[in-house]
């Protein structure tokens, strides 16, 4: 968010981040820093809010719904021996620390 506005008067571009201190009060008045006139600066708030579906997703390894399923593609690390495109996040856990197992082993024997 900026929080530079331009004076009214000579254009010049006031930092008013530290003047606006009352959030019931979204006008204030501010001193441009350049030609020291007062002009009335007023805050926009516009606020983003975004919807999505909820999604239940089935984990393909146990059949657990889930609603925040760790998928190939989008969770990285995916440990590679997983046969499934979509697991809970429990299924991903044990995998994962599996897999960190697995490596382990492989870099004891070498
Ligand atoms: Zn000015
Ligand atoms: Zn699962």
């Amino acid at each position: 968010m900026s929080n530079l506005v331009d004076c009214p008067y000579c254009e010049y571009e006031n930092d008013v981040s530290d003047s606006h201190q009352d959030p019931s009060n979204n006008k204030f008045d501010f001193e441009c820093g350049s030609c020291e006139k007062e002009f009335e600066v007023e805050v926009e708030y516009n606020p983003n809010y975004s919807a999505s579906e909820i999604v239940w997703v089935k984990c393909q390894s146990c059949g657990t719904e889930t609603r925040e399923p760790y998928s190939k593609g989008r969770i990285h690390p995916f440990p590679k021996f997983i046969v499934h495109d979509c697991i809970c996040e429990k299924c991903w856990k044990e995998a994962y620390v599996k897999e960190l197992e697995l490596k382990r082993v492989v870099q004891d024997e070498s």
